[in-house]
């Protein structure tokens, strides 16, 4: 998800790129697998401005029953990128007064990885479930309650009973 603007910036505002994307997710997020989608660069006065439509294939943990499971994630990523050298001078640059844009580095590259980063963050559900009915851990056995039941919830046997069967067992004597 890198892309070498330097061409770009020197084309007149309004100027566009377009890429595809369809790679493996390395690196940007331990849970993302996956990215497919499409990238659209524009020129802009003060830099370049990135319009990309993707899906991502992630994995959380439910919060839960602590498995993981798959999410497929659709993100559309609209961020305005400012270079750090003037196309032209090679003189350094800073970002306009009070953006927060994402920054293109002195050899012209603009990395989409952070960007994509923080979008996956804030689009990811706060408490992950694997399900809405997931049924979680026991609390006392730590059974997963999806796979399998545990004893935990059944009744032991009545003391009662015990004192009883006891007495039974005496009087058979
Ligand atoms: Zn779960
Ligand atoms: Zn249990």
């Amino acid at each position: 998800m890198q892309y070498n603007v330097a061409q770009l910036l020197k084309e007149p505002i309004g100027s566009t790129r377009s890429y595809q994307l369809d790679e493996a997710l390395s690196g940007v997020d331990r849970f993302a697998d996956h990215i497919s989608g499409s990238v659209e660069l524009l020129k802009t006065h003060e830099g370049v401005f990135v319009d990309a439509k993707v899906d991502v294939d992630a994995f959380l943990i439910c919060g839960r029953c602590l498995s993981e499971y798959p999410l497929n994630l659709s993100l559309i990523i609209e961020e305005e990128c400012f270079p750090t050298v003037d196309i032209d001078t090679g003189s350094s640059m800073s970002a306009p007064d009070g953006s927060e844009g994402v920054l293109i580095d002195e050899s012209h590259t603009l990395d989409l990885s952070e960007v994509v980063r923080q979008y996956l963050i804030t689009n990811s559900p706060m408490k992950p479930l694997c399900r809405a009915e997931c049924g979680g851990l026991c609390q006392n056995c730590g059974v997963n309650l999806n796979l399998q039941e545990c004893q935990c919830g059944k009744p032991a046997i009545d003391p009662r009973w015990g004192e009883l069967a006891g007495l039974l067992l005496q009087e058979q004597d």
